[in-house]
Formats: structure tokens, sequence, C-alpha cells
């Protein structure tokens, strides 16, 4: 099948670039270029202006507030803003719980929680996984008792992104530990984090940053109108959730950048005469990576135009999970080697200040190592590449 983007695919790209650049604030743009963490005023500030463009919930349909574009037209966003340097869209309310809420939550609850998360008022997190319950996610022990018009919820969730930010958490939590199959007997929960008896704790990662948290929840009451859809049928809204947010799942658009970055800081190493961009080694790992990822860039073009449903088939979604994080992670394992010895998993604050006063670390080079160490999630998170592989298989094999 041969693929080309249309004349109106390509007027959208042109119009997606000149608003990065007119409208991304230039610090916050070195920043993202650098690799350096952001915080959660750095993601506002953008989903700011994107909200006042409508360009804020890009999976959501138009009568919610969503831009109605096609899953071309959200794959070159995704491309020309990464391009550009502007943070991704990361929060669990636009990309996961809004799309569930717009499916299945009551009148009231879009109307409560919708616009907030349009805004950025209100942050949500993920409690989903818990210690030892991750891909065995249906094994999951945190309940929820009925008692009148609340529900008390005890248990202990755990990866839980961003949650010492967010306001809001969507659980999943047992209400029926008697159900026939452990998928059946889960319900999906709204719980305010500032509900007594919800104690969040970061855990500090890789790369130094405190982005993942423990959610201990003890004897949390929580309203019943905070439960969406049914009880008992949470697993089902769970699986629309993660299936719902897969036409970027390749990465391909952070992948090019950080591509772009390589050629950047191996042009900035000096090498003899020239620089670490004429060695024949490094040239030849950037071509391979380079066409790696354009074989992926088309396997993505062809899944997506041939697809115009919301959601992307699962089989396919696997493929590009599993080649976009190992791309992307080969990508950064090969800045590592780029910045050499400028390369070290220190914080932030360490590298900056380099190994010593007279040789302070190049500013590109700065977080090249922290960043290598924080994509290695990459094949963890939303499935692991393991768990990926398996579904890849049964599909093949049957
Ligand atoms: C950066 C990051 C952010 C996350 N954010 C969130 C969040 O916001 N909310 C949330 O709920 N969760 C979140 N998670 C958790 C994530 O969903 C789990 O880490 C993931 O599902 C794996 O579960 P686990 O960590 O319990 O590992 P396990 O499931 O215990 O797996 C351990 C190892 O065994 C392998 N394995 C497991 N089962 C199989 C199998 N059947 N076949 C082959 N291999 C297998 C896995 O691939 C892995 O290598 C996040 C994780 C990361 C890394």
């Amino acid at each position: 099948m041969k693929f080309r983007f249309s004349a109106a695919d390509e007027a959208f790209r042109q119009e997606v670039r000149q608003f990065v650049r007119d409208n991304l604030d230039p610090a916050l743009k070195r920043k993202v270029e650098l690799g350096l963490r952001l915080e959660r005023a750095d993601y506002v500030a953008w989903y700011g202006k994107l909200e006042q463009r409508g360009w804020i919930t890009p999976g959501w349909p138009p009568e919610h507030g969503g831009p109605g574009w096609t899953h071309l037209q959200r794959y070159i966003f995704d491309e020309e803003t990464q391009l550009g340097g502007a943070p991704r869209i990361i929060t669990s309310g636009i990309n996961m719980l809004g799309p569930v809420l717009i499916a299945f939550g009551t009148a009231e609850q879009k109307a409560r929680y919708l616009p907030a998360i349009r805004r950025s008022e209100t942050w949500w997190g993920q409690g989903f996984s818990e210690p030892g319950s991750g891909s065995d996610l249906a094994s999951l022990r945190t309940t929820a008792v009925r008692e009148g018009d609340h529900y008390v919820v005890n248990g202990h969730k755990i990866w839980t992104s961003y949650a010492h930010v967010c306001e809001m958490l969507f659980c999943l939590v047992r209400t029926d530990p008697d159900a026939a199959k452990p998928q059946q007997g889960i319900s999906f929960l709204l719980i305010d984090a500032k509900t007594p008896g919800v104690t969040i704790r970061p855990i500090r990662m890789l790369d130094g940053g405190r982005d993942l948290n423990e959610v201990f929840l003890d004897n949390v009451r929580v309203p019943v109108g905070n439960l969406v859809g049914e009880e008992n049928k949470g697993w089902s809204y769970g699986k629309y959730l993660l299936g719902h947010e897969r036409t970027g799942i390749a990465g391909i658009g952070g992948c090019k950048q950080q591509l772009a970055r390589a050629r950047r800081l191996a042009a900035a190493q000096p090498l003899g005469e020239g620089c670490l961009l004429d060695d024949p080694a490094v040239r030849e790992r950037l071509a391979a990576l380079e066409t790696d990822l354009m074989a992926l860039e088309f396997t993505s073009l062809r899944i997506l135009s041939a697809n115009q449903s919301v959601r992307v088939p699962g089989v396919e979604a696997s493929i590009l999970k599993v080649r976009g994080t190992e791309l992307r992670q080969q990508i950064l394992d090969l800045l590592v080697d780029i910045a050499g010895p400028w390369a070290v998993p220190f914080s932030e604050e360490a590298m900056l200040e380099g190994f010593d006063d007279e040789s302070p670390t190049p500013e590109a080079f700065v977080a090249v190592a922290a960043n290598a160490l924080d994509a290695r999630k990459a094949s963890i998170y939303g499935g692991t590449n393991e768990v990926q592989r398996n579904v890849i298989a049964k599909v093949m094999s049957s």
C-alpha cells in the first residue's frame, strides 16, 4: 500500500508548526529540548495555549470540546508539537479518564469533571496497579465496601504517575470478592485525593525524579455518586480506557525529536579537526536508527490510515508499542555514547556543576544520562513489552 499525506494534511501540518512557533515560550522549549524535568506549571502553561486554540483534548468528541481530528491529524499534531519542542499531553485526565466519563459517566459527572480537565484545573492519577497486580491487573486487592451512601475503600496502589500533584484519582477497586471471575467483581471509582485516609508517597526514580507514587487507602469514604457506570463492571471501563489512546503509541514524534538531538550533540562534540558527526561509526548508527524509525513510521501510518475508528486494534497497537519503545531506548543509548564522559547518571543539579569548576558539563549534555535511564520505563508502562509480545504471539498463532 502506498501512503501519502493529502494536501489538507500538509496544510494542517503547517498550521500546527506555526502555532507552536507563535505560542511556545522559548524558555519552556529550551527545557524540553535539553531533556530537563518539567513541573506541573510548565505543562499547564502550554496546555492553556492548546485549550484556547481548542486543541487540548485531541481524543475527545467535538461535543465535549475535542477538535474532531482524524487519526492522521492527531498523528501530525503529536509529531509537530514534539518536533517543535513542546511538552507532550501527559495527563491521565485528558488521555484516559475523559473518554471513559464521556462514554460511561453520568450527566452530573461529565458536567462536574470534564471542563476542569480541559482547563487543566484538575489533574487525575490512574490508580490501577498494585504491588503484585501489574500485568495481572485483575488480581487487584483494593476493596470498596458499600456503607449507606458511601464506599469504604482500603488498599495500596503503586506506580501512580503524578499522584503527588493530582487533585483526584480514578481507581479500580474490588466490590465483589466472591465474583466467579476476578474481572467480574471490580468497580471504577473517582476518589478525591484530599479525602482523609489517602496517603501519597513519591517513589524515587532512576533519573532522580519523583513522578511515580505509592497511594495508601485507609478507610477512605467515597460517595456512591463517584461510581462510574455500573457496580462490578469496572473492568470493562478499564479496558476501554487502556485501549482508547493508542494513535500515538509508537511515539514517532518523540523518537524523531531525540534523533535530531543526537545529530545536534554529535555535531557539538569535537573530534580531531572536526566533530563526532564525521565519525563513520556514529554516522552508521544514526543512519540505522533513522532507517528503522522510517520503517516504523510507515507501519504506523499504514495502520492509522486504514483505521478510522477511535481505537487502534490490539495487536497492531502491541507491535507499535514494542518497536517504538525499543527504538526510543536505542536512540537514548546512542545519545549516551555521543555524550561520552558527560553522560553521568547523577542528579541534574550535580550534572550542571560538572566534574569540577574548570570543566562544567556543557548544557546540551546535562540531562542525557538521566534521560536514557528514564527511557527504561517505556517498555514497562502501558503493558510491558513481554506482555505485548504475548498478545502478538497469540494472534499470530491463532
Ligand atoms: C513510568 C511508569 C508509569 C506508570 N504509571 C502508572 C499509573 O499511572 N497508574 C497505574 O496504575 N500504573 C502505572 N504504572 C504501572 C504499570 O502499569 C506496571 O508497571 C506494569 O503493568 C507492569 O506491572 P508490574 O510492574 O507489577 O510488573 P509485573 O507484572 O510484576 O512484571 C514483572 C516482569 O514479569 C514480566 N511478566 C509479567 N507477566 C508476564 C507474562 N504473562 N508473560 C511474560 N512476562 C511477564 C513483565 O514483563 C516484567 O518484566 C506505571 C509504570 C511505569 C514504569
